[in-house]
């Protein structure tokens, strides 16, 4: 579907069932409805940090021994397609475009949730996932969107940190406020809102619980 900025008369390409677009050239936030585009009046801004990830981009997995990051077992490390090309690598594990940013922060300091489609991939996942990469001081933590749910999920938000939850152990609860986003979202995004989140740990895997707007989404570790 196409649209054009109704602040700078910029053209989007942008997917069916996306609702929250940022102009990446003038920063304004739109918002689709019917198939329309409703002016917000708001702009959005994120302040740069260095890392690998960028919005509109694609990105490789790759095996690297020495690296934190794990993915499907194994320890990975995250490059640009530039990157690929310039080392000569054509063995990778996922091949990723990252569509959507948002920038959280709260007293513990600010984090970025990367929205990721997997394009191709060499393992056996199922490439029509879209994928949540958090990134928090250089930590990298990859899980998928497991359900939007139109609506806040109050139970688990009324539960208490150490108690289990369909399998999982409750973590840590807490809220964010976001400071910014990029990109395009399948929800309703707005600067400011207060996130509230649910970090939940299992053996060997993680999920997580996060309110945006009138969204819950439900995450799930890989
Ligand atoms: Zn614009």
């Amino acid at each position: 579907m196409e649209i054009t900025c109704p602040s700078c008369g910029a053209r989007h390409n942008i997917q069916a069932g996306m609702l929250s677009v940022v102009c990446e050239y003038c920063n304004n936030i739109m918002k689709i409805e019917r198939d329309e585009v409703v002016e917000t009046g708001q702009k959005s801004f994120i302040l740069p940090f260095p890392t690998v990830f960028d919005v509109g981009k694609y990105f490789y997995v790759i095996e690297n021994k020495k690296s934190n990051d794990k993915l499907f077992g194994k320890n990975v490390e995250y490059i640009s397609d530039k990157e690929l090309y310039e080392r000569k690598l054509k063995d990778y594990i996922a091949k990723l475009y990252v569509y959507g940013q948002i920038r959280y922060t709260n007293d513990g300091g600010f984090w970025d949730d990367w929205f990721v489609r997997i394009l191709e991939n060499k393992k056996d996942i199922d490439r029509n996932k879209n994928f949540v990469i958090k990134e928090n001081e250089g930590l990298i933590n990859i899980q998928y969107i497991s359900k939007i749910q139109e609506d806040i999920n109050h139970e688990i938000f009324s539960k208490s940190v150490g108690l289990s939850y369909n399998g999982y152990f409750i973590q840590e609860i807490g809220t964010a406020s976001i400071e910014g986003f990029k990109g395009d979202f399948p929800f309703f995004v707005d600067n400011q809102d207060n996130s509230k989140y649910v970090d939940l740990v299992a053996q060997n895997t993680t999920a997580e619980y996060k309110i945006i707007g009138n969204n819950t989404l439900f995450l799930q570790g890989i």
